[in-house]
């Protein structure tokens, strides 16, 4: 392998605090293109193409009111082998996102969430009950 001899031409500074830029510098060598944090954690699964089929169907607010859409939730947790469709992602405001991670029980009789062994497109989901409801909606 050819190599170039690599060599300074100031000396080098003992004191890194004295070269504030030093640091950006080595995080552009240091990472190769990853997807870049959108909110919802890094790479979750769900493509440019199936946010905007998500958004156009809940005409950009959250499934369950009318705030703004915080999350793109997985119905079938990703740890649970759930997909990146459409059918899979919930749009959800940060409330109800937390909501639904809270009252596990009652998100999965709503089919907010969906069991490892189930096909989120089998599912429906019952957005509008209290979390008080203690019908099930879901057949498990
Ligand atoms: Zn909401
Ligand atoms: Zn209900």
């Amino acid at each position: 392998m050819k190599r170039t001899p690599l060599r300074r031409k100031t000396q080098l500074k003992r004191n890194p605090q004295r070269e504030p830029g030093k640091k950006k510098d080595l995080i552009k060598y240091q990472h190769s293109p990853l997807p870049k944090h959108n909110g919802n954690g890094i790479g979750n699964g769900f493509g440019k193409d199936v946010k905007e089929a998500v958004r156009e169907r809940q005409y950009d607010v959250c499934a369950m009111c009318t705030a703004p859409m915080f999350a793109f939730h997985h119905r079938r947790m990703r740890s649970q082998g759930g997909p990146g469709s459409v059918e899979n992602c919930l749009g959800l405001c940060l409330d109800h996102h937390i909501l639904v991670h809270n009252r596990v029980n009652w998100a999965y009789r709503h089919g907010l969430l969906v069991r490892s062994t189930r096909d989120p497109r089998d599912i429906t989901g019952f957005l509008l009950c209290p979390v008080e409801c203690e019908i099930n909606h879901v057949d498990y």
